[in-house]
């Protein structure tokens, strides 16, 4: 590659991040960090009505979450700034008065009743509208309009041509000009149009390379046409194939709730696993389903970008969070358990038990918010029975075993795993029963249920007070 990659995540900033939006940004992201690039930020604010301050926050968020730093954009200036297209509109303005100059462009003093009506007609006798070309020739404006009234419009040529371009995923591909009209570049009050500020911008920060979703396929045809009229060499284009949901239909914000990124962080989805959800929807390298950072930065590439749409698959999500929780370090797992555990009221930052905790979970829980369910009979005082589990183990000759397990156990000069372990098996040799009919009086009396991690690691993680005072409680509640 001659040239480092500059690329670039250019989200409107009207909602959440969503899913699609976070594929696009990785694939930039890696792709710009394997190749020695650059991966740019740029906020797409012109909708006035539903750009926020909040959207833009939501979004810069979200990609921290995941872990996508960008090298410029918000809060990180640099020489290709602003970096929000409501802060450029001298350079619009610029721009298009350049192309009007050149012929190129043109104002078109129409009003919207009058376009609206057009159109309607159009819908009527059923084809599809096209912008006649009304004003293409105008020198002044007509009777009644003013020059800060007309918006600007691109001129498509009237010759017959085609356009086209290679896209790195989708490869060739044209439209004739015929299927293009003089498309609006520029609002009356200088706002432009997500076409024409698209590629201003693409060009002025060198952009190299523009990867998005493939709904924006056909933007690129007028964009590829204003490359041509500005004389400048367009980047090169990687159309991103759709996502679905689990129901086959494209994801949307609408009708799919999964679609928001920090969604999954609330329910205790964790980046990585989220990350490697989402390269899975339209890359792979071979049957690789659990792919590192790292694996990441040195696999992808768009070249292994197939145009068949990724479903969204629950299952393998949760399947791949709980992979992660076995991948990373136990520390780190608990770090992130603690707010769950705070949310159900339960203060654990600095406890010991926090990381012997993950080890013994994770082997079960598929979300932080599982596990942190499932620990919180560890920190609470007490807990309550299982009725079903209580009635079947809770009865007499199990309670006689528990009565002489709580024996040995307050007995214990060290309270250890392998102590209550070693007690558990004693008591259930003298008794001449299986081990599983002393540890599971012994299960339902300390977790209130009949799934735990080992029994003496249980106890251990209960603590041993706790552990005696519940079993104490198991014995009179059913005395
Ligand atoms: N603002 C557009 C969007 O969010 C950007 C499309 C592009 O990357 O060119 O869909």
């Amino acid at each position: 590659m001659a040239q480092a990659p500059r690329v670039r995540f250019a989200p409107s900033p009207t909602g959440y991040l969503h899913i699609g939006g976070a594929r696009t940004a990785l694939f930039n992201y890696l792709y710009a960090r394997r190749f020695g690039g650059n991966f740019m930020l740029r906020m797409e604010d012109t909708d006035q009505e539903r750009s926020t301050p909040e959207s833009v926050q939501a979004i810069l968020d979200g990609l921290k979450w995941l872990g996508l730093e960008w090298d410029e954009g918000p809060g990180k200036e640099g020489k290709y700034g602003p970096y929000f297209q409501t802060q450029r509109l001298d350079t619009y303005r610029t721009h298009s008065e350049r192309l009007i100059a050149e012929g190129k462009a043109f104002r078109c003093y129409c009003t919207r009743e009058d376009l609206e009506a057009r159109r309607a007609a159009a819908e009527k006798e059923k084809r599809a509208y096209k912008y006649e070309g009304t004003c293409r020739e105008l020198k002044a404006p007509p009777a009644g309009r003013r020059v800060e009234d007309a918006v600007i419009r691109f001129k498509m040529p009237r010759e017959e041509g085609t356009v086209s371009f290679n896209d790195k995923v989708l490869g060739v591909i044209t439209k004739p000009y015929s299927d293009l009209d003089d498309w609006v570049m520029l609002r009356a009050d200088g706002i432009p149009l997500y076409n024409f500020g698209c590629v201003i911008d693409d060009h002025l920060m060198d952009i190299t390379l523009v990867s998005r979703g493939q709904e924006h396929v056909n933007s690129t045809f007028p964009q590829l046409m204003l490359y041509q009229a500005l004389g400048w060499a367009p980047p090169e284009f990687a159309h991103l194939p759709l996502i679905l949901g689990p129901d086959r239909e494209k994801l949307s914000k609408r009708k799919h709730p999964e679609a928001d990124v920090m969604l999954h962080k609330r329910n205790g989805i964790m980046p990585e696993a989220l990350l490697n959800f989402v390269i899975r929807l339209g890359w792979g390298h071979g049957n690789d389903e659990v792919i590192s950072r790292e694996q990441m930065l040195e696999w992808f590439d768009f070249a292994d970008v197939g145009s068949t749409s990724g479903v969204w698959n629950p299952e393998k999500l949760l399947w791949l969070n709980q992979q992660w929780f076995k991948l990373l370090p136990p520390a780190t797992v608990a770090e992130r358990l603690v707010p769950f555990l705070e949310a159900k009221g339960i203060s654990a930052r600095g406890d010991a038990r926090l990381e012997p905790l993950v080890l013994a979970l994770r082997e079960r829980a598929r979300t932080l918010e599982e596990m942190a369910t499932t620990a919180t009979i560890y920190f609470r005082s007490g807990v309550t029975l299982d009725e079903k589990a209580a009635a079947k183990h809770l009865t007499g000759d199990s309670l006689k075993l528990l009565a002489q397990v709580r024996e040995q156990l307050a007995a214990l000069p060290a309270w250890s795993t392998d102590a209550v372990d070693a007690v558990v098996k004693a008591v259930s040799e003298q008794a001449a029963v299986g081990m599983g009919k002393v540890a599971q009086p012994l299960r339902v009396a300390v977790t209130g249920n009949t799934t735990s991690p080992g029994i003496g690691e249980t106890l251990m993680l209960v603590g041993r007070d706790e552990a005696l005072r519940r079993i104490d409680s198991a014995l009179t509640r059913t005395a």
